[in-house]
């Protein structure tokens, strides 16, 4: 057997598709995000980032910054152990608290990460439920998809979004048998919203557990950053209410909200929660001041939903391919890997601009595009220079060509 040779030759794969990851090193600037210092080759290099999930700015605000320092100064840095040996610190407990405020349930649970967090409650829940059926969104992120298979469960692929899809499939299992219904509010690749209310109507009818994941709206919609259900009113409707600390919130960890008896059975029996340590104190005060932040401002918000709204009109008026998209998501359509990556390279490079191409499998083949997330702090002559650069770049490359033929 020859080892070497087997991961070398996967690693030639991925190269000769063009899905072989180079990773940018980069540094933010704190005080000027979405600035930062990218680390090339060549040396460093201004760049702006058009592509990160920091979407309101929030792990450069002062508050926040503030709740860190200070936290560290009084507690220190890491929290000592997992969450039953010396690991539950006053910080952790309160956290929980304004989360399942947030959301309007009786308990919060806080994970290392909202991967874990789905994958690990997801897994646990399903073992839970002797005969559980799972009905998952077929573009569900990886967390929940491994939280599946984890679970054990028999689970059924519906059509994204489709809820006449899910209803048939429903309808075809055994009424008596325990089903989960598990989707996102938000799909962050195409920026388009589930339809909560209708799959929480089928989950009335025909006596189903929904679980939401709420990661790419928490902080970004509803009157206190509670995420789109609780701008529809819809969050009593949903069992379970899954969300992430490191993207609007500017942080790092995971957490699920649910009823009492639900939060205690994942805390009580999950692998992924149990048996690693918790997250450091200074992270979760911070986090803790995110959170509290962003519940009472709304001027975040605003100016995000703001900032996305005009990119996709000037995108519009340029011509460029924008995917059609409601969220704060703003997509455009390039069609072809190899290309994808070029542009890319060539934003980069040219214009110091840095926005990842999403390529297979993070999006079907064919769809190649660059996914732009714009913030607070892209301002008007950023925006300009963006889609300035853009139309050199889309005719440099001939995209058109692409994207209109996918
Ligand atoms: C990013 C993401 C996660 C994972 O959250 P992390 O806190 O980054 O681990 C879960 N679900 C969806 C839909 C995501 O996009």
């Amino acid at each position: 057997m020859d080892y070497d040779r087997i991961f070398s030759d996967a690693i030639a794969n991925i190269k000769d598709e063009g899905r072989y990851r180079v990773f940018m090193d980069i540094e933010r600037k704190n005080g000027d995000f979405p600035k930062a210092t990218w680390h090339s080759e060549k040396g460093e290099k201004d760049i702006t980032v058009w592509c990160s999930n920091d979407y309101l700015g929030m792990g450069q605000h002062p508050d926040v910054i503030k709740a860190m320092k200070d936290a560290i100064d009084k507690v220190g840095t890491g929290s000592g152990g997992t969450r039953n040996i010396s690991g539950t610190h006053h910080y952790h407990v309160m956290l929980e608290n304004e989360l399942a405020d947030l959301h309007g349930k009786e308990a919060g649970l806080l994970f290392t990460s909202g991967y874990i967090s789905n994958e690990t409650s997801i897994s646990t829940i399903a073992r839970m439920l002797p005969g559980c059926i799972i009905y998952s969104d077929e573009l569900n992120h990886s967390s929940m998809i491994n939280g599946v298979l984890h679970g054990k469960c028999e689970k059924r692929i519906f059509k994204h979004n489709c809820v006449e899809h899910l209803e048939e499939l429903i309808k075809a299992d055994d009424p008596a048998a325990p089903k989960i219904i598990l989707f996102e509010s938000v799909y962050s690749m195409d920026g388009d919203f589930a339809p909560i209310e209708e799959f929480c109507d089928l989950a009335d009818k025909y006596n189903c557990m929904t679980y939401m994941d709420e990661v790419h709206a928490v902080g970004m919609y509803g009157p206190r950053g509670g995420g789109v259900a609780e701008e529809r009113g819809l969050m009593d409707r949903v069992d379970i209410i899954e969300g992430t600390l490191g993207k609007a919130y500017g942080l790092m960890g995971g957490y699920i909200t649910a009823t009492r008896d639900i939060v205690d059975s994942v805390r009580s029996f999950a692998p992924g929660f149990i048996f690693t340590t918790s997250l450091s104190p200074a992270i979760t005060a911070g986090a803790l001041a995110s959170v509290r932040h962003l519940k009472k401002s709304t001027a975040e918000r605003e100016r995000h939903q703001e900032r996305a709204a005009t990119l996709k009109q000037m995108m519009r008026d340029a011509n460029l391919p924008v995917m059609p998209s409601l969220s704060h998501i703003v997509p455009l359509l390039v069609g072809d890997p190899i290309i994808c990556k070029q542009a890319s390279d060539m934003l980069l490079e040219e214009y110091g601009i840095y926005v990842q191409p999403i390529n297979f499998p993070t999006v079907p083949r064919g769809t190649e595009r660059l996914r732009f997330a714009p913030n607070p702090l892209h301002d008007d002559a950023m925006m300009d220079h963006l889609v300035q650069s853009l139309k050199k770049v889309w005719q440099k490359l001939d995209i058109d060509k692409y994207s209109s033929a996918a």
